[in-house]
């Protein structure tokens, strides 16, 4: 079954060993095993479209992080589109409509609006260099928002506020995942197309980075997806280990939610150090998929893996 993940840090782990070399070799994203998600793993998969996120370290000095993310940019055009013909740059959502067979999509989102600091000439450059998504914050503050970690604890500032009005104007996603639960209403208040790109249920998992039951009934209520993430410590409490089964509970519980269609995947793939037992990277999601097909309909399984993000981002 054909698979739509909304989040992976290849191109941070990509720009690392071009700067310091793992074994003084370049990883490959054609088949480098230290990649989650290499070419060759994302076929075997079935991934039919991948979003890749550029996203610098909080210890990147301000004054460069620009330059991080122009390394980034450069490394998924580069490396990962015109080195390999079967990977297609997905400049707006109708493109993953004309995916030919043995074509995967290739989705540009930024995490962390620290990337652009307070120049929106960067984020208008950034739409035109066909990022579709943005995540206002990481785990810390910036100049839009604080994240999850931040113990203040506020939400947008009129610079955050008016990232999110550009983002509606341009219809690119407002990415909820990692935002403090203050910042997160302030977002829901005006944003136009809201996601929580990789996120589970603090019901079930009480991590600040997952969303608790009012958040998530809220983005359901605006017809906003949740895209369960793959990283133990989001899936069971203070564990570096899950099962296949445990991540699924994530999915039943949003669905007593009502979120039977508003359900995706976000693997956080390259930027999670442990993993789920047979979902150690994208060769493995069609584990996940056939032990879904144990607990759900085929039509509701295929709204997870990739029909319910087309159905509400993709216009026909
Ligand atoms: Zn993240």
């Amino acid at each position: 079954m054909k698979i739509i993940d909304t989040h992976c840090d290849a191109l941070l782990k990509l720009q690392y060993s071009k700067r310091i070399p793992f074994n003084k070799t370049q990883l490959r994203f054609n088949d480098s095993p230290e990649l989650n998600t290499n070419l060759q793993f994302l076929k075997k998969g079935n991934i039919n479209v991948q979003f890749f996120a550029i996203f610098m370290m909080p210890d990147v000095p301000t004054n460069e992080k620009w330059q991080h993310a122009l390394e980034q940019i450069d490394i998924f055009y580069h490396e990962i589109i015109r080195k390999n013909p079967e990977m297609k740059h997905i400049k707006k959502w109708q493109d993953i409509k004309d995916l030919k067979e043995g074509e995967i999509g290739a989705v540009l989102t930024l995490e962390g609006a620290d990337a652009f600091g307070n120049d929106l000439a960067k984020l208008r450059m950034l739409y035109q260099l066909g990022v579709l998504s943005i995540g206002l914050t990481w785990n810390n503050a910036n100049l839009c928002a604080d994240g999850v970690e931040e113990p203040r604890g506020a939400g947008l500032t009129s610079f955050g506020k008016e990232v999110v009005q550009l983002n509606n104007e341009h219809g690119v996603l407002t990415d909820v995942s990692h935002l403090s639960v203050k910042a997160f209403w302030d977002v829901m208040e005006i944003a136009k197309y809201p996601i929580a790109s990789h996120s589970n249920a603090f019901t079930l998992c009480e991590h600040p980075r997952n969303l608790n039951d009012e958040q998530i009934k809220a983005m359901f209520e605006r017809n906003a997806m949740i895209h369960v993430v793959f990283w133990p410590p989001f899936i069971n409490h203070e564990r570096n280990d899950a099962t296949i089964n445990d991540l699924i509970r994530h999915i039943d519980y949003l669905c007593e939610l009502g979120g039977v269609r508003h359900i995706g995947l976000g693997s956080d793939f390259d930027g999670i150090s442990s993993f789920v037992t047979d979902l150690e990277n994208a060769s493995k999601y069609q584990n996940l998929i056939n032990q879904l097909l144990k607990h759900y309909s085929e039509e509701e399984v295929k709204g997870f893996a990739h029909q319910n993000f087309i159905n509400h981002y993709v216009k026909s």
